[in-house]
């Protein structure tokens, strides 16, 4: 099924997309952050101490779309920042997995926030 517009006609959501149904809060989340543009929720499969997603609500396959957006682009990098500050010390690897070859597996872009203790080289 296509991408459509949402229920306040705003952003585009994709209704079989688990990313849109976490958001519209179908699939339960651990969230550790929301606001107007993006939620960020701790990953299923940690691989980090600190391992989490923050993900745009409106639905763009990878960071590609995602720079269509500089300010949404932007916004997912601060608040990256912000959780790994919140979650750990503040240092931490950002991750776009962009592509099926590359790792990609969710279609609805997402950015990994690992953080805490030594991050092994390769890591994602
Ligand atoms: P990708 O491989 O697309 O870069 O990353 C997708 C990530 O989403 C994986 O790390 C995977 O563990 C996580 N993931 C997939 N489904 C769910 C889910 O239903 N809930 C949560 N919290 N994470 C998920």
């Amino acid at each position: 099924m296509g991408t459509s517009v949402n229920r306040n006609d705003t952003l585009r959501h994709d209704p079989d997309c688990i990313f849109c149904r976490i958001l519209a809060g179908e699939i339960p989340s651990d969230r550790v952050h929301e606001d107007e543009k993006v939620i960020a929720f701790k990953d299923l499969h940690p691989q980090a101490p600190v391992h989490v997603l923050v993900v745009p609500r409106e639905h763009r396959r990878d960071v590609t779309e995602l720079a269509e957006d500089p300010a949404l682009l932007a916004h997912t990098a601060t608040v990256a920042a912000k959780v790994a500050a919140e979650q750990a010390d503040g240092d931490f690897r950002l991750v776009f997995n962009t592509g099926a070859s590359a790792g990609q597996t969710v279609f609805h872009v997402h950015a990994h926030v690992l953080a805490g203790g030594t991050l092994a080289e390769g890591e994602l």
